[in-house]
């Protein structure tokens, strides 16, 4: 069989959850023993997420091999449980720059360089290169933006084209809409979609299948109406109801035939019957829990969830692990300082310290940690929240006055975290961080160990600053303990403290590798931690 490509659009409204679709489809697909994976088209000209502000983009999501990509990214891995790289992210940004660079060397024998051909030609080129791989039977293409975006135009073409170029029985064009329910009318409308598809259909794109966002059931005559003014059958109306939790979306498609409808329009021959098993087991436990947990995540981004969005999935699969719900605290670093933190972070029975960048709210981070530590409370500190996990224990238990990290103190007198030497002399921002799987050795008889059950672990990493090993001695000596280091350069990737019930902090992004059939072990050992504090206090 060829590869088959499944072009999504999204319609009428951004925040549809295109990228969720295309999860739940790409889980379906492969819950039937086909080699899936999704790629996601972004619109805008930064060459990728990484020097964006999470506030404006969200988190940002890293690769086995150091891509920084678009969050979209983890969901796919979350759903599907096989890595992405960069190829499954491409920019407008991207796409553009390596154009610019090919024309630099006259590869394109002295031409005019437009957007069409070059630019769309590029486009093709990165979506055809996954199918080409040889590795997958359907590639999933996300179409970031909204139909009538003018930077989306490209993007559109180059989908257009592709029905071309690779034959209409190879492709199938799905497009995102929203059908509202107007409250005072007391009826659903279906306009904002026939015109979102009419403004792709004047880009030459027909939809093949809709799936209607909607807040009520789409009745019979709606979804006929739909049909009939868009150019599909009513069978190819999908409605997808707001749900409870993203990883019921797989189950609803399936309800409405989503699968059933590509599998059969792309006459797509299945390699196994549908097994979901672990993912209806899955959705169960995160349904039905027994128990409830309370954890505090503290950062500086709270106020957009996105920011931390694989943190937050991570603690859903733990806690499904733990048969309990995982209620996060959102807490502002900003807010908190050593008066206020009892009470802010008050019936709390975890706290997370959350990564970040710059100096701002890590006197309330550190006031965060001083509160764990001192009280004994499960801790878990990711990134730079093992960083402020040794620069409170130096300041605090070693008594290291004015202790820091470089990042905000250039001129402290013990930078118990500093700048990795290769970054010293980085000028440009964009991927040269210490980016991507690094190995880890634990030490044995640690949390970390047992949490693993392993000796060697490989995780995700994001970061220009480390544990400054000229310093470590000392913070052993005061009963830091380093459960992981890098076996390549002795870089310090995890520190514990052994007579707490569970304080971790680690250098790496351990929320990047959590997914639904690999809840990620740390995650699983805090939120037990944190249900037997509650248990005990
Ligand atoms: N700012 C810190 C560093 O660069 C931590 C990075 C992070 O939390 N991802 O090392």
């Amino acid at each position: 069989m060829s590869t088959k490509y499944i072009f999504v659009t999204g319609g009428v409204t951004s925040s549809l959850g295109k990228g969720i679709i295309c999860a739940s489809l790409g889980r379906l697909l492969s819950a039937r023993g086909l080699r899936v994976t999704i790629q996601k088209l972004d619109p805008y000209i930064n060459v990728d997420p990484g020097t964006m502000n999470p506030y404006e983009h969200g988190e940002v999501y890293v690769t086995d091999a150091g891509a920084e990509t678009a969050l979209d990214l983890g969901h796919y891995e979350r759903f599907l449980d096989l890595p992405t790289s960069q190829p499954n992210n491409v920019t407008t940004g991207r796409s553009y720059y390596d154009v610019i660079m090919k024309e630099r060397k006259v590869a394109y024998l002295g031409k005019t360089i437009q957007v069409v051909p070059h630019i769309t030609d590029e486009i093709k080129s990165r979506v055809r290169a996954l199918g080409e791989t040889g590795h997958y039977d359907v590639v999933i293409v996300e179409v970031g933006g909204t139909v009538g975006d003018i930077e989306g135009l490209p993007y559109i073409e180059a989908m257009r084209q592709m029905r071309y170029d690779v034959g209409r029985k190879n492709t199938l064009s799905i497009h995102l809409t929203l059908v509202p329910y107007l409250k005072a009318a007391g009826e659903v409308k279906t306009k904002p979609t026939q015109h979102s598809v009419k403004m792709l259909q004047e880009s030459g794109l027909q939809p093949d299948i809709l799936v209607c966002r909607a807040e009520v059931p789409l009745e019979a005559s709606i979804r006929k109406k739909i049909a009939q003014f868009c150019n599909v059958e009513v069978e190819d109306v999908i409605a997808s109801l707001d749900a409870k939790s993203i990883y019921e979306v797989p189950l609803l498609m399936l309800d409405e035939g989503l699968d059933a409808r590509v599998i059969e329009k792309l006459d797509i021959k299945v390699k196994s019957d549908l097994n979901l098993d672990v993912w209806r087991k899955f959705v169960k436990s995160v349904r039905n829990p027994s128990k409830n947990v309370k954890i505090a995540l503290v950062g500086k981004y709270v106020e957009h969830h996105d920011a931390y969005m694989s943190i937050v999935e991570a603690f859903i699969h733990a806690g499904a692990v733990n048969d309990c719900c995982v209620e996060i605290d959102w807490v502002q670093s900003d807010d908190l300082t050593e008066e206020n933190v009892g009470q802010k972070l008050n019936g709390i029975s975890g706290i997370l310290v959350a990564p970040g960048f710059g100096g701002r709210g890590i006197d309330g981070k550190l006031a965060a940690v001083t509160y764990a530590r001192t009280n004994n409370i499960p801790f878990f500190g990711i990134c730079l929240g093992m960083q402020c996990a040794v620069i409170e224990f130096a300041r605090n238990v070693c008594g290291l006055e004015g202790a820091n990290s470089a990042e905000f103190d250039a001129k402290t007198e013990f930078p118990v975290i500093d700048i990795m030497a290769e970054q010293k002399n980085i000028k440009n921002m964009g991927g040269t961080m210490r980016l991507g799987k690094y190995d880890c050795k634990l030490i044995p008889g640690t949390k970390s160990s047992a949490a693993y059950g392993s000796d060697l672990i490989s995780e995700r990493h994001r970061h220009r600053y480390e544990l400054n090993n000229d310093l470590r001695k000392q913070l052993e000596d005061c009963g830091l303990q380093v459960a992981g280091t890098n076996p390549d350069r002795e870089l310090v990737e995890i520190v514990e403290i052994p007579e707490n019930r569970w304080f971790v902090g680690v250098q790496f992004h351990p929320e990047l590798k959590s997914t639904v059939r690999n809840p990620h072990p740390l995650f699983v050992g805090f939120v037990e931690a944190a249900l037997d504090y509650q248990a005990e206090s």
